[in-house]
Parts: structure tokens; sequence; C-alpha cells
């Protein structure tokens, strides 16, 4: 084996976390493009950070790729127009969170014309690259949301030297990220080789979870026949072993450097990027089309074809399970994301947005029976930010709800993961506890 086809193994164990079943059914699911649908409602905020204004009123033509939303905010990235067609109202919607976001409404007509303003993207300089990815509207596509120029925006005084890509993919059904990496692994080296050149890392690091060997091997390879004359792009195997792919986690695993709370990766040298969002960035430098369309996994025991398909963003979970051929029998529980961090929906009129990437439907919703705490400490064990989930259950469950010790608990630095509820023999309910702790404190800052 050639020295640069060799994937690395990641030593030992990761932070805490907890071995859970996988579920990739829908693994060698290659992907759909969906139809357009008939209308698609479009956030102007799909992002952390500022909500975007809108750039366009109703009655206005829009094409595929037309910009609908921006703002001057650094903290923000722009919106575009996923089908062509016509603009009919915007308007506030109340999502499922309750925190009303502005909406584009668009009637498609049928011929996803692009936009003609769009042309391949020159990217030469630190500032080029950072402008592509305002201009491609990236945002972190693993979930987070993160405007990616943000993070792409060398700081002074801070010091980079390496970019991991997060191809772990560790919430079980999940297979967007993997579907990535088997029908675009180009665009992933692409990305990643260009955002190495141009900020002068010194290396790269893409890692992935060792359940997915073929992905492993695809990357190796293709890394392997190009460009790496100095063997500075790795492909990492890591262990299976949720919530590998959180970033704090990510960068311990590759790199053995530890993340302190309240500190950037940038400030311990690193740069973390999804591996779709990375191959985004590469498609968007070589078409000039920004992000439009998102992968799902569609999965779950309810629905009759599960598979991963190609949507507009602002398309309808009702319409992409009607695609995937609906369902088997009427669902009990309906999960945007994956089942440990994703949120269940009451409603399959909700739309998909960029960091969105599975549509999970189950049957039989298991009754819950929590019983007394036993005080063996798995919660704690399996924490990977190092806190005491069972401290804060026990307040929580008989309302005490104490914002000064959920402070000293550093409640603030739970991921809400899930690994503390799924490793507790007494089924507490510790992530909706530092949930609603972390709500407490929230409320509670002057
Ligand atoms: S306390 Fe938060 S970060 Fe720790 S395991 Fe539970 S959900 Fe994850
Ligand atoms: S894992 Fe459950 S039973 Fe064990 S200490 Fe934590 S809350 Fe208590």
């Amino acid at each position: 084996m050639d020295k640069k086809e060799t994937i690395l193994h990641s030593a030992g164990r990761s932070l805490g976390g907890a071995t859970l079943p996988h579920f990739k059914g829908t693994a060698e699911s290659e992907t759909i493009i969906m139809p357009p649908p008939k209308s698609v409602a479009i956030p102007l905020q799909q992002h952390i950070g500022v909500p975007c204004e809108p750039t366009v009123k109703a009655g206005d033509k829009v094409y595929v790729g037309t910009k609908i939303g921006d703002s001057e905010k650094l903290v923000c990235a722009p919106v575009h127009s996923s089908v062509s067609g016509t603009v009919t109202k915007i308007t506030d919607v109340i999502p499922a969170n309750g925190k009303p976001v502005k909406m584009v409404f668009i009637e498609s007509d049928g011929l996803m014309e692009p936009d003609p303003k769009i042309a391949p993207v020159k990217v030469e300089t630190e500032e080029d690259l950072v402008k592509a990815a305002r201009e491609c509207g990236l945002v972190g596509l693993g979930g987070a949301g993160f405007p990616a120029h943000v993070k792409l925006t060398k700081r002074p005084g801070v010091e980079l030297d390496t970019l991991i890509i997060n191809g772990a993919e560790c919430e079980p059904y999940i297979t967007a990220d993997y579907r990535e990496c088997m029908e675009n692994a180009e665009d992933i080296l692409n990305g990643l080789y260009l955002v190495k050149k141009i900020l002068g890392l010194k290396k790269v690091i893409i890692g992935v979870e060792d359940n997915k060997p073929k992905a492993l091997k695809k990357l190796a390879e293709i890394a392997s026949e190009k460009y790496d004359a100095e063997d500075e792009v790795k492909v990492m195997r890591l262990k299976s072993r949720y919530p590998q792919g959180a970033e704090k986690v990510l960068i311990y695993s590759t790199t053995k450097r530890k993340l302190p709370l309240g500190k950037l990766p940038s400030d311990i040298g690193c740069i973390v990027m999804n591996i779709t969002s990375i191959s985004a960035l590469s498609k968007y430098i070589k078409t000039g089309m920004p992000l439009v369309t998102k992968r799902i996994t569609v999965d779950g025991d309810a629905i009759k074809n599960p598979c991963n398909v190609l949507v507009p963003i602002g398309t309808s979970a009702e319409e992409i399970i009607e695609f995937c051929g609906g369902f088997t029998e009427e669902p009990d529980k309906i999960i945007l994301g994956g089942p440990m961090m994703g949120n269940a929906i009451v409603s399959t009129d909700v739309v998909i947005a960029k960091p969105n990437n599975a549509v999970l439907c189950f049957k039989e919703k298991k009754p819950h029976i929590s019983t007394a705490c036993i005080k063996c400490g798995r919660c704690i064990a399996a924490c990977p930010m190092n806190l005491t989930p069972a401290a804060v259950e026990a307040k929580v469950s008989r309302k005490k709800l104490d914002a000064d010790f959920f402070s000293k608990m550093n409640v603030g630095y739970c991921m809400e993961c899930g690994c503390c509820s799924f490793v507790c023999p007494a089924k507490r309910e510790l992530v909706q506890a530092m949930r609603i702790a972390k709500n407490e404190m929230r409320r509670n800052v002057k």
C-alpha cells in the first residue's frame, strides 16, 4: 500500500460517549433526486446568528440560485431560491421551536431554470475564500448551522494549522454524509485541498467512523491519487462511539488537543468542517450555484421506501415522505434529524432547511417508565463534557430550579447529545432536565 493510502487509526477511547446500535439501513441507497415540488417555503434564518432580511417581494420572478435574503451583519448566511418561479408571499411562521421565522413562499414553474447570473467563482486569496463561503450561503451542514465564512475568517493573532473534516456521522440511521463520500469524494477532496492551500494549513485530517469502511477506502484512494505530494492529508478511522462527531470530541479524537470550555477550535489551531459542507463549497466554486438542495435520509419502520433523497431547500417533510412511498402505518413519532439530537415534530408541514439531514418515522413510541436513580454514575462517565447530569436532574425533578446551582454545574456547556439519558439504567429524563436547567439559566441572565 502506498504511504498516502494509509488510513490512520485514532488512538483508544475518545471523550465519554456511548456505543449505539447504528441502523444504517440506507447506507447503500444511492441518492435519488426529488422532482421539484409545486411550491417551497424558505426560512430566512437557517443558521446560528442574525436572520436575513428579504431581498425579494411578492410577485417577483426568481430562478434557482437567486438570492432571496441577506443581511449586512457578520454572523449571517444569505438564502437563495431553490426553484424557479414566482414569490407568492413573505410572512412570519411559527415553527416547532416556537420562535417565529420569516419565510419566503415560492410557487415553482416546474422548469428549475438556474439564475442567468450564476457562473464559476475564482478563489485565489483568503478574502476570495471567505467571500465564496458567504455567497454560497454555506452553513454547518451536519446540523450545527454555523455560517462557514465566519469559521474561515482568520482572527488576528490566532495561528491555525489543522483542518479537521467531520465525516463521523455518529447518529443512528443517518447516512447523508456517507452518501456524499461515496458519490462526491472528489468534490470533498478538491474543497479541502483548496482551503488548506489558501489558509496555509499544515495538515488535514478526515475523520470517519469505523462502521463506514467503504467511505474510508474511497477517500484514502482518491487522496492518494492526487495532489498530496507531502502526504499532509490523512484519512482517520475513528471508533464508532457516539457522539464522535461532536466538535470537541472530534478534535480530541483526531489531534488529542483538548478544547477548553468556552474556547473556539481556532484557539487551539483547528478549523472543523462537516464533510458535506466542504463538498458544497467546492461545488459552489466549480459552478457558482449556491446551496439550494440538501440530501435527506428518510428512514424508520413507518416509512415504505427508506432512502436518501436530494430535495430543494424549503420542501415540506410531507412531500418528501410521500415521494418515499408514504407510511406503512401511521407513525407514533416523526423526528427531524437523528434519534439522539433531532427534534420530534407534530406536523409534517415543517420544511427542510440547510442543517437538516434526516426525516425519521417510527411506528411505536415505547412507554417511558423511570425508576429511582441508583447512583451508578454511568451518566457522568458517558458525558463528553464531564458534566453531572444526575445532580441536575435531581434538582429539576423536584422542581428546584436554582440557576446558581446550574451555573456551578456548568450546565451551559451541555451539548444535548443525549448520551446520559441513553446509558441511564433507571431511564431518568436527564437530557430533558439539562434543557430545562439551561432555559432557567437563560431566563436568569440580567
Ligand atoms: S449532560 Fe449534556 S453533554 Fe453531557 S451527556 Fe448529557 S446531554 Fe450530553
Ligand atoms: S445513570 Fe441514571 S441511575 Fe446512574 S447515576 Fe446517572 S441518573 Fe442515576
